[in-house]
């Protein structure tokens, strides 16, 4: 048993799932708060002076371990829904590129972007695969991220793909947090099927996702549907055999240039990622849909572009919006949730309150794990993060720097700062 005592603020979203306009915004600060876990659950909270002279906690104080959170902020443990951890090395002549105003159409052109990834995760070994996921895994652990979703897409053909998926369920064993695995073997067109692009949709829907689902390697399928990587049709092609394996879908789409919407909802999406390009008709059509819009400013912010998805007309027109950082070698090396805040924050014009549960709530929903997680209450999951702050408009606030103080998963302390006080 738990007992996090002396909270700050315990922060509460008190909306419907997921959340939407206002239910976005709608959160609780229970100040001078107590919480008690049994075993991985959330059992009870409440002011510190209403539970802590409670019978039943009287009674279970032998059994207990108590953490004093010394008036700090507790809120849910941050959802990560969009990354692509499972790469070999950093893109660093990319970097250098672009710095000096190459494009990304024009980096991918030049042998860079993603396919520049394929080579070594071809070459690498599985177990380096999976020490460097793991190594990420821990990382997001120590800023208060408990539940990461994981894609594949840098091997693209199956051996690599099954290999950067087994590195995804041997990384995420052991690890205190919850892992949901992607397969994105649609992520672009492998060099070797350049001039025979059918014939890579055909492996895809015929070889790869039958064998995904029957190895049980990932719970979605993603397509990068993008200029330079997948049209349309060829996504929904891939959606098909998703649907037929009982693969959920979620895909990158409208991040760089326009593209419909309308097509892909018959697959109801669990997620819509990016969504920097979308029409009037579609954002309406998103609000009264189930499929989550996950944004993710962290790409926007490292290609240095001006403009970001326009986080307030979705909100404001009732679509489910979720936050992510994007992790991944080419253009949004960032782990941090708390930085992902701050951009929507700064650049969208999200109210920190609609940050943390965009974070939380609506991310898990996109994963479907909202029943057991993304919000403080009995009997979901105790998943926690422990910020260093008065207030919780400082995590997105004090912007570049970790405030995360303990990341508490499954009820078990799972990361802590050495210096406690
Ligand atoms: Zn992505």
């Amino acid at each position: 048993m738990l007992l996090l005592t002396n909270i700050g603020q315990l922060v509460q979203t008190m909306a419907g799932i997921p959340a939407r306009r206002r239910d976005l915004r709608a959160i609780e600060c229970l100040k001078n708060a107590a919480l008690f876990i049994s075993g991985n659950k959330i059992i009870g909270m409440g002011e510190a002076d209403m539970v802590m002279p409670h019978p039943i906690i009287k009674d279970a104080e032998s059994r207990t371990m108590i953490i004093d959170c010394g008036g700090r902020v507790v809120i849910p443990g941050l959802v990560d829904a969009h990354t692509h951890p499972v790469f070999a090395e950093p893109r660093l002549v990319d970097f250098e590129k672009r710095i000096k105003g190459a494009n990304y159409e024009e980096i991918a052109k030049a042998g860079g972007g993603i396919r520049s990834s394929i080579a070594k995760v071809r070459a690498a070994d599985e177990q380096a695969l999976v020490k460097s996921t793991r190594d990420v895994l821990d990382r997001m652990l120590e800023h208060g991220t408990t539940t990461v979703e994981c894609k594949s897409g840098y091997g693209l053909s199956w051996e690599s793909e099954r290999k950067s998926l087994r590195a995804i369920r041997e990384a995420a064993k052991g690890w205190p947090g919850t892992v949901s695995a992607t397969f994105l073997g649609a992520h672009v067109v492998p060099k070797e099927f350049e001039k025979k692009r059918k014939d890579y949709v055909a492996l895809l829907c015929q070889q790869m996702i039958p064998a995904v689902a029957k190895e049980k390697l990932a719970q979605f399928v993603d397509v990068f549907i993008e200029k330079g990587a997948f049209s349309t049709d060829e996504a929904i092609r891939i959606f098909e055999a998703a649907a037929t394996h009982d693969l959920k879908i979620r895909a990158h789409v409208g991040q760089l240039s326009p593209a419909e919407l309308r097509p892909l909802m018959r697959f109801q999406p669990a997620s819509l990622d990016h969504v920097d390009h979308v029409t009037g008709a579609d954002v309406k059509m998103l609000a009264k849909s189930g499929t989550v819009a996950v944004l993710v400013p962290g790409a926007n912010y490292f290609l240095g572009g001006k403009s970001y998805p326009d986080a307030r007309r979705l909100i404001d027109a009732g679509v489910a919006v979720a936050l992510a950082t994007d992790y991944n070698p080419g253009t949004s090396p960032m782990l941090n949730m708390q930085m992902a805040m701050s951009l929507a924050c700064t650049q969208m014009r999200m109210s920190p309150a609609e940050a943390v549960v965009a974070s939380t709530l609506n991310a898990a929903y996109s994963l479907g794990l909202n029943r057991a997680k993304g919000s403080i209450e009995p009997p979901k999951e105790a998943d926690l993060a422990i910020f260093d702050c008065d207030d919780y408009r400082e995590i997105p606030y004090w912007f570049g720097s970790n405030r995360c103080w303990m990341t508490i998963a499954k009820g078990k302390i799972a990361w802590q700062r050495d210096n406690k006080s």
